[in-house]
């Protein structure tokens, strides 16, 4: 008898996931399909045989940070090929990195297995059961991005997502809700709501009814946040737009239902400057909202975004902006220096550009008045008890989270415990020291 073909190895996939987390979620989809057809992730662009490149097309400096890698891509392996925010405007790729094999724009899952089956045959018989009823996540086992909706009907005069992305489409909340209790189900701990305009959730759907379970639950922000709020685990929500409706998830977060947590960008507070941008609220009106949030849930956090230099800011406007960031004491702030993005509406409103290094001086100046920030409030957990879930576990030492920092963009908590604890483990950490960022303190 014959001795059996010897096997041949799977095919091998390089994936480069550039962007954000709703970017990331997408890469999640591809590498789940790739896995469901039996191709293996490799660590290497030159052990692999092709490359998938995920791009980021939000800001010039993105842009560039896309095409060095598809470039990096070209030269390690050779058979590239590109998809994401950036591919929804090709000719720019093509003119910077000929010879990629395909292109294809955000959430092109069919295109870019395509091309994938194209460059390299699928193996003849995958082995389905390799991937997790969940997909295969990119993110460490305890926490998972959830992403309810892609696109978004606003304007910001800054922005070209709506571009790339096209406009809101909301997913079912009964879908949502499957996917979050297989996550669940899959052991995570956290779940981390992104969209691009998480606050309008099911607008589009004109918040239809969809089953889930033994129940009918409406597609809608607040419906969604309660549902989640009951499966037992932490819920984070983020990209929050300032509607006015949002003031009613304070009340799940007082209840303990939702983390006290709103990563809600506001991008300016000059009302200049916002009505330029398209962008709604004022100084005044936001602190009041702020004030109001604090009085329904005293432990919340606020991480925010702010743009600098945007086309006709004046000092008097920057200066507005860093009072309300005292004023507001915003927990976690993230600054863009304003980009002239191609297509943004907002080059064509005519206003003075900020001198560039002007621009870099505001933007250095915002974020050394927001670590003063940060740092008082950091001061003000010493000595109390904060909850934290732990994402690493050191030798002596773990790293962790408290409910107000999110994975990759806020702090961390150091964990000294006098039992050993595991990643996902969620623990009541008592305080000793704080920077402005960071924090330590022991377990129990
Ligand atoms: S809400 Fe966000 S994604 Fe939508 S246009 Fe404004 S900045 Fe862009």
């Amino acid at each position: 008898m014959n001795a059996p073909a010897p096997e041949k190895p799977a095919p091998r996939i390089s994936f480069v996931s550039l962007g954000c987390p709703k970017a990331l979620v997408d890469s999640e989809r591809i590498v789940t399909r790739l896995r469901a057809e039996g191709y293996e992730l490799a660590k290497t662009h030159a052990g692999a045989d092709a490359v998938v490149v995920n791009t980021c097309g939000f800001l010039d400096s993105a842009k560039k940070e896309s095409l060095d890698a598809i470039r990096a891509a070209l030269a390690e392996n050779g058979k590239v090929i590109v998809t994401g925010c950036m591919g929804a405007e090709p000719d720019e790729i093509e003119r910077a990195a000929p010879g990629v094999l395909s292109i294809s724009g955000p959430q092109a899952y069919e295109s870019v297995m395509q091309a994938v089956h194209k460059a390299v045959a699928p193996p003849h018989d995958p082995f389905v059961d390799l991937v997790p009823e969940q997909g295969v996540k990119l993110t460490p086992r305890h926490y998972a991005y959830l992403k309810i909706s892609e696109g978004c009907n606003n304007t910001c005069s800054f922005c070209i997502i709506p571009k790339l992305r096209g406009r809101l489409v909301s997913r079912p909340a009964g879908d949502v809700l499957r996917e979050a209790e297989k996550l669940v189900r899959a052991g995570v701990k956290e779940l981390l709501v992104i969209s691009q305009d998480t606050g309008a959730y099911g607008v589009d759907l004109r918040y239809a009814q969809s089953q889930f379970a033994d129940r009918a639950v409406r597609t809608k922000f607040i419906d969604l946040a309660r549902e989640l709020g009951s499966l037992g685990v932490w819920v984070r929500l983020h990209y929050i737009y300032p509607y006015p409706h949002i003031d009613d998830v304070l009340e799940l977060m007082a209840d303990g239902k939702i983390l006290p947590y709103l990563d809600i960008p506001f991008q300016h507070a000059s009302p200049n400057v916002l009505r330029a941008m398209k962008r709604p609220g004022d100084h005044e009106t936001m602190l009041e909202r702020i004030r109001t949030w604090r009085k329904a849930a005293p432990d919340l956090a606020i991480r925010s975004t702010f743009i600098v230099g945007f086309p006709g800011e004046t000092e008097d406007d920057f200066r507005q902006l860093l009072d309300f960031l005292s004023e507001a004491r915003i927990d976690r702030a993230g600054a863009f220096e304003y980009e002239p993005v191609a297509g943004a509406p907002a080059n064509d409103l005519g206003l003075a550009a900020v001198d560039p290094d002007l621009k870099k001086a505001r933007w250095k100046r915002l974020m050394e008045a927001q670590q003063k920030v940060s740092a008082r409030i950091s001061q003000g957990k010493v000595g109390k008890r904060v909850r934290a879930i732990v994402d690493e576990v050191g030798p002596s030492v773990a790293k962790g989270r408290t409910t107000a920092d999110a994975p990759q963009i806020d702090g961390t908590i150091h964990i000294a415990s006098h039992r050993r604890l595991r990643a996902g483990d969620i623990v009541d950490v008592r305080v000793e020291r704080a920077d402005a960022y960071d924090l330590q303190g022991t377990a129990g």
